[in-house]
């Protein structure tokens, strides 16, 4: 397909924020396709809609084009030189609007005086499958003289754009393509225009939830059905989306679950998927990227310890004290994050795994069964030692024996607990946010009993001994039917100066001229920042106010937890959480 109908698709949508409206934009798009019947760049339009270059759970290798290399292809691709481009640059805050903008002009002018032969070159189009190639041309070219070979490709490829899809081409190879449709919304669009049914989009969502790579399952939509998309199911390999705990007020959490449930620490470390098939281990994040590599001691222990050939599973992976007796916070485990010297480091730091849930084994989706019948299989595989052990767990009968639980959990160093239900419909609800699983994770300080996650979008610089530095930043929440993160608090306390600096470096990445556009706030930074780095925020309450953004509440005493790399922006606590926080606390 040509690249030039995929950037008036995305102009559609960018001219409007009513989902309603998106969905059927979106819907006569895929209607066309079907139409014509093919297929071939079906998977890649999907990403882009998604904001990127591959799905979810795989990463496109780095470009590595600099921002000055991009003014260099545009200032000789358009004959304006460097410092005005920066200029408008700087007035626009975004590279792709400043290159529609600097092209749409010139060509005005030329087809005013003399119709230039490059203008008409440039009407000759783009290939999606084209761009993809010389994306991934530009990725593999490394060593001497590869900046001239990188900007030889990026100025070929502006040749075939027009202003609009220069923009957009812009704008993907600086990860800065947002089109402001959140995954859902493409989802309602596919049911729309392949099936015509609006119903349909729930299967799609299941699919996803199960196989989280978009673009495969619309494949799969596209060219065999909606009942080949039903069929889609947990397989090996490729990672699930997490099923996560709601939160409600204490005192309600037995109500809603029922009697009995049961309760299990909520430990302080990192999410792990395991994928044990044979002795090949693959172990992803909570974001759903593989990070096998940096713990060879679990995929050993793994390899070791459970006895079941293929199984997939779920756990914390934790720091300990060389003794295996007491459990690290997570900012121990931390460390481990890294790329290099990783046995050295896995000695320094040693982890155990605590498995808490089954979700495959042989050829079995548990994903279906209730909790019970998932824990008991647990218990009958793995062989526990201290470097892998189940999760601590407890049936809970009343409020009194959840709070036991949760101050012995406390002591024990974790988090807090989770009471899970183990009711007739205690399935793995995967992707999903329910009430299946409740997180408690604080009853005393303020009225608020839990932290918020919150994506920075703005920054003000400090006063005094911060002078320089950003002293205080804005953090907001996520909507994810609007794909819009809405400011939510300004957060001032709580940092240390080595967590200041480590985040000035970090933020410097994501500082650009003007308020991006899937940000809401209405409070005026010094700095605005690209929605990408995520923190953990406790506050005394959330508190009903318009001061930030339409989102309506913000928190009392914002302080600084620590900073959650683990996690995404879409990640973030959820405008529907606030308004829940609110209304238990
Ligand atoms: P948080 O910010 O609290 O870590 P989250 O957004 O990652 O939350 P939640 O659903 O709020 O996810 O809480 C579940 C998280 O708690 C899981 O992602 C997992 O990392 C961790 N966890 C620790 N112990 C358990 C457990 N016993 N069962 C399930 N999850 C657990």
């Amino acid at each position: 397909m040509q690249f030039k109908k995929l950037a008036d698709l995305f102009s559609k949508l960018e001219s409007t924020s009513k989902r309603l409206e998106m969905i059927d934009i979106l819907s006569n798009f895929f209607l066309d396709i079907k139409t014509t019947n093919d297929f071939s760049d079906l998977d890649k339009i999907i990403y882009l809609l998604q904001g990127q270059l591959v799905s979810n759970i795989k990463q496109f290798p780095k470009l590595g084009l600099a921002e000055k290399m991009i003014i260099e292809a545009l200032s000789l691709h358009s004959g304006i030189n460097g410092k005005e481009i920066k200029n408008i640059l700087l007035k626009e805050g975004d590279i792709g609007a400043t290159a529609e903008l600097i092209l749409s002009k010139k060509k005005k002018q030329k087809s005013l005086f003399d119709f230039d032969k490059d203008m008409e070159a440039s009407e000759s189009s783009l290939e999606i499958s084209e761009l993809y190639s010389a994306l991934q041309k530009i990725a593999k070219t490394e060593g001497s003289g590869s900046q001239d070979i990188k900007l030889g490709i990026l100025r070929s490829l502006m040749r075939k754009c027009s202003p609009i899809e220069t923009k957009y081409l812009l704008r993907i190879i600086t990860s800065t393509l947002r089109v402001g449709v959140s995954t859902l919304t493409i989802i309602d669009g596919l049911a729309q225009g392949f099936i015509g049914d609006k119903k349909a989009r729930d299967f799609i969502e299941k699919a996803y939830n199960q196989h989280p790579d978009l673009g495969d399952v619309t494949l799969i939509l596209a060219k065999k059905g909606i009942e080949e998309v039903k069929k889609i199911k947990i397989s090996y390999g490729t990672p699930v989306r997490n099923m996560l705990a709601s939160r409600v007020s204490y005192s309600e959490i037995i109500d809603k679950l029922g009697k009995p449930c049961v309760a299990e620490y909520k430990l302080d470390g990192e999410r792990l998927q395991i994928h044990k098939m044979g002795e090949k281990i693959l172990l992803f994040s909570r974001r759903l990227l593989e990070i096998s590599e940096q713990y060879p001691d679990v995929c050993q222990v793994i390899r070791d310890k459970i006895k079941a050939k293929r199984v997939i599973l779920e756990g914390e992976v934790v720091a300990m004290d060389h003794f295996y007796e007491k459990m690290l916070p997570f900012q121990v485990l931390s460390r481990r994050r890294r790329k290099y010297d990783i046995e050295d480091i896995s000695k320094e730091i040693p982890v155990s795994i605590f498995l808490f849930d089954i979700l495959m084994i042989g050829d079995e989706s548990y994903i279906d069964r209730i909790y019970p019948e998932r824990r008991k299989k647990l218990e009958e595989i793995v062989e526990q030692k201290d470097e892998i052990r189940l999760v601590d767990s407890k049936q809970i009968n009343s409020t009194e024996e959840m709070l036991d639980f949760f101050n012995e959990a406390r002591n024990a160093g974790t988090e807090g607990i989770i009471i899970k239900s183990i009711k007739n419909d205690s399935f793995y609800q995967a992707g999903n946010r329910g009430f299946l699983w409740i997180k408690l994770k604080g009853l005393e300080g303020g009225k608020l009993a839990d932290t918020v996650d919150v994506v920075l979008v703005g920054a003000f610089y400090g006063r005094g001994r911060r002078k320089g530095w950003y002293g205080t930043y804005i953090g907001a929440v996520y909507d994810p039917l609007n794909d819009k993160f809405e400011a939510f608090t300004r957060i001032a306390s709580g940092w240390t100066d080595e967590i200041m600096e480590t985040l000035k470096s970090e933020v410097k990445k994501y500082e650009v001229e003007k308020k991006p556009s899937d940000v809401i706030c209405d409070d005026k930074p010094d700095q605005w920042l690209i929605p990408e780095i995520v923190i953990e925020i406790f506050g005394d309450e959330i508190t009903v106010s318009d001061k930030f953004s339409s989102l309506g509440y913000s928190m009392r005493f914002p302080v600084f937890q620590r900073i959650r790399p683990e996690k995404g922006p879409k990640d973030v606590t959820t405008v529907e959480e606030i308004k829940s926080l609110y209304e238990t606390q």
